[in-house]
């Protein structure tokens, strides 16, 4: 049954509904590349457990599999086989394993990549150059430069020389337009992992209170925008927001982006609410914790992401729904 309502769940969706701009963007994240339902990617409550745990993890090599098929289907009926080229300018430490990591995940699933690496002290226009040689490629799908960028780089500058039709991250500033419009080309994929989770989840969305903490760019913004198409009604807090626990604890879905070590604590979550937690930090031991207190908010929250195993795997799963996407698009 739930693999049936998994393929055709869309095309119902479709049928009973008039197209609106909500509409498109709803079926574009229901159309990309699902996990299959019949293991639905959660971990059991135990006794002492409050939260349902999504497990990002589970769900991200459920939806790599899926793209592995697709990318061996591509190359074996139309000989294409879809390319990534990450772009890293400098060693820093976090950078560097983010980029190794979406290699290794290209390469697993069988799309091809391309890894230039620049020193810290690169001059711009050796980049910029190198981005306008592999806009020009065809045999490039997508194309990304990890950020941060060091001082002398114009970030915006380098989002923008990237081709719109290869900009995989979304950040482009036609990309980001036609987010807002509901009518996205590449969904960033931080917000886009975090639609599959809610949809994997089966979290109720229409008319539910979403409050995101953190308004950057890149997760932020564009996780406000495709919760208010699927109709959330949408509160972004900030560093000024007044009372942040006031808005937290009205969240049906609370999504923790800011960078903070555990600041959200199960004080602030409404009881039974789904929590997502975008955040990547490190405690003093050096071990890896997200923005919210997992062990005071899982008592409290009806589900709630692990950081790590949570929302990260799913980041680097949809650069690669998005590489392909891009790959399947140079067919039409
Ligand atoms: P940014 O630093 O760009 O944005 C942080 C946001 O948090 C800002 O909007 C800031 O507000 C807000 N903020 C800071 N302090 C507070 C506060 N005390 N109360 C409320 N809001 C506050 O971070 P990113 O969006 O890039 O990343 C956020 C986190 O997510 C980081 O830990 C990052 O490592 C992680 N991340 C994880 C990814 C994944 O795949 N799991 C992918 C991308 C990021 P203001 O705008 O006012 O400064």
């Amino acid at each position: 049954m739930s693999l049936v309502l998994f393929f055709f769940g869309p095309f119902f969706f479709k049928a009973s509904h008039p197209p609106s701009r909500q509409r498109r963007l709803f079926v574009s994240v229901m159309d990309a590349i699902g996990p299959k339902r019949d293991n639905p990617p959660f971990r059991e409550k135990s006794l002492f457990m409050t939260a349902k745990i999504i497990d990002g993890k589970a769900l991200a090599d459920a939806v790599r599999a899926e793209l592995a098929e697709k990318v061996a289907a591509l190359k074996a009926t139309q000989g294409i086989t879809p390319c990534l080229a990450v772009i890293l300018v400098g060693a820093d430490p976090a950078s560097s394993v983010y980029v190794r990591n979406k290699v290794a995940a290209c390469e697993k699933a069988g799309f091809r990549s391309i890894k230039e690496v620049y020193p810290a002290d690169v001059e711009p226009i050796v980049v910029l150059g190198k981005i306008a040689e592999l806009n020009a490629d065809p045999d490039v799908h997508g194309i990304l430069v990890q950020l941060p960028l060091p001082r002398q780089f114009d970030t915006e500058a380098v989002l923008e020389a990237i081709v719109p039709e290869k900009d995989v991250d979304g950040f482009h500033a036609e990309n980001v337009g036609a987010l807002m419009q509901c009518n996205p080309r590449f969904i960033p994929c931080t917000p886009y992992g975090v639609m599959k989770m809610l949809e994997s989840a089966k979290v109720p969305l229409k008319g539910a209170e979403a409050v995101i903490v953190g308004r950057s760019n890149i997760v932020g913004k564009p996780m406000a925008m495709l919760l208010l198409a699927q109709s959330c009604t949408v509160t972004v807090c900030h560093s000024q927001s007044k009372d942040l626990a006031f808005h937290t604890k009205r969240a049906d879905i609370l999504v923790a982006a800011v960078g903070r070590a555990k600041m959200i604590t199960g004080d602030m979550i409404k009881p039974g609410a789904t929590v997502i937690d975008v955040g990547i930090n490190r405690t003093a031991d050096g071990k890896l914790c997200g923005d919210v207190d997992f062990e005071s908010a899982k008592e409290v929250a009806g589900a709630i992401t692990p950081v790590p195993g949570g929302v990260g795997p799913m980041t680097i799963t949809m650069l690669l729904a998005n590489t392909l996407e891009s790959a399947e698009r140079t067919l039409k």
